[in-house]
């Protein structure tokens, strides 16, 4: 039975499309606590080894023994996602897949290839920084329940949304460019803190635990170790302290109750992955472990553009290929593509050319609310012509034609994209 706290949630019309609904059963049910989040079936496989001998081992064999238990966990999810109750996670292991994920990350730190610049700088060390220019640090410029991401995301209590400091694109037009290009924004935070602003957003009713920035996968080592923490203990007291300095919403923890989190007496959130996408193959297969649902943008249709106006090579290669990784792999999840101005034909038709080639049935949301931002705004003092083609809003008739387009291809975007009849 759905917890009284998400009935709202699960009743909204927008769940009784098929379209909508058959792609996002098992963030549906894990946000609706009627299933368990992939981080917790992941505590209940069993490291094989001592946290100590994990510690010790080299990143080859981490990569090994990470190999042989994401086997195992997919097992486990793909009989979830048949029958929840078959799978029992009362009874988390000592050391468990988890602790490897944790591992491998901190050492990935060491030689990062967190993301496809693979920059392989000692993030440690610092006397080199990659194109993210972080060291070992996480800032949160902000946490709040957001009201503004899509229906199935935001639903009745907000979309629990984490904004991470620095990105790893440099998106000339970014429409989040004081927290993405300043990477000192925002308060630091480490894995226990992080934890606590799970864990505040969660126990307040949000429906999902949103990570996006900036970019998180530039944060995944403290990300990682939150995951980590949330599926073990409540963090300390001095964590939430520490955490809501950058709380920036009204909703207060007194209103919270355990109903909001609770699976099987532990606590269950669903994990949301809001990312430009330009990730590193090695980065998908941990957040395969861990993700509960996807929120991949796709924003150029070519390399050319990509180099231009974001200063990021090997665009539409590596963005394609990991859209089709989770296609391939059965997630759950939503792209997002962002129309605009003058890029209709040579980005948002390529785009959604190789989504219906590639991606049948994919749920699409095809956005109108771009502005000229940071670089590309003529009232900024930071304005630069050489980017007058996206220094205005879309016309009109150039959403009409993304939308014509989508339509004439069979791209399933009406309803996540035209979505107020269905709240
Ligand atoms: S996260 Fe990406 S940009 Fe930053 S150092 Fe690692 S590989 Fe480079």
């Amino acid at each position: 039975m759905t917890p009284p706290a998400y009935q709202r949630f699960v009743q909204l019309p927008v769940w009784k499309r098929p379209e909508i609904r058959n792609r996002l059963e098992w963030y549906l049910k894990v946000s609706a606590n009627q299933a368990p989040a992939k981080y917790l079936i992941a505590s209940t496989i069993p490291a094989s080894v001592s946290s100590d001998t994990i510690h010790s081992l080299p990143l080859g064999e981490l990569w090994d023994l990470f190999q042989k238990n994401l086997h195992e966990l997919i097992s486990l999810w793909e009989q979830a996602k048949q029958e929840p109750k078959s799978i029992d996670i009362s009874h988390p292991s000592e050391t468990n897949l988890l602790d490897i994920i944790g591992e491998i990350s901190n050492k990935t730190l060491q030689s990062c290839t967190f993301c496809r610049w693979e920059c392989k700088v000692d993030r440690v060390k610092g006397e080199k920084l990659g194109t993210c220019q972080l060291g070992t640090e996480s800032r949160v410029a902000s946490y709040f329940h957001h009201r503004g991401e899509e229906l199935v995301f935001r639903g009745t209590r907000g979309s629990g949304t984490i904004f991470f400091s620095s990105c790893s694109m440099r998106c000339v037009f970014c429409q989040n460019s004081d927290i993405s290009k300043d990477k000192d924004n925002g308060a630091l935070v480490d894995a226990e803190g992080l934890a606590a602003i799970i864990w505040d957003l969660r126990m307040e009713g949000c429906h999902n635990i949103n990570f996006v920035g900036g970019e998180p996968t530039i944060h995944l080592h403290t990300i990682m170790k939150a995951i980590r923490h949330i599926s073990r203990d409540k963090p300390s007291r001095e964590a939430f302290g520490q955490a809501r300095w950058t709380k920036s919403d009204g909703f207060l923890p007194f209103r919270s109750g355990t109903n909001y989190y609770d699976y099987g007496g532990r606590f269950n959130a669903p994990i949301l992955w809001n990312s430009n996408f330009f990730i590193s193959e090695k980065t998908m297969s941990l957040l395969r472990a861990v993700v509960d649902v996807w929120l991949p943008d796709f924003k150029f249709g070519n390399n050319k553009c990509a180099r231009r106006l974001a200063r990021t090579p090997w665009y539409f290669e590596t963005i394609s290929k990991n859209h089709k990784l989770i296609h391939d792999w059965g997630e759950n999840y939503v792209i997002r593509h962002l129309v605009m101005p003058n890029h209709v034909d040579c980005c948002t038709k390529p785009v959604l050319e190789w989504i219906a080639e590639n991606l049948p049935g994919a749920l699409v949301n095809i956005m109108a609310q771009y502005h000229p931002d940071a670089y590309a705004n003529p009232a900024s003092p930071e304005y630069n012509p050489r980017y007058s083609d996206i220094s205005r809003y879309p016309e009109r008739q150039e959403i009409l034609d993304a939308y014509a387009y989508a339509r004439e291809l069979g791209i399933n975007f009406e309803e996540i994209t035209f979505e107020k009849s269905l709240q």
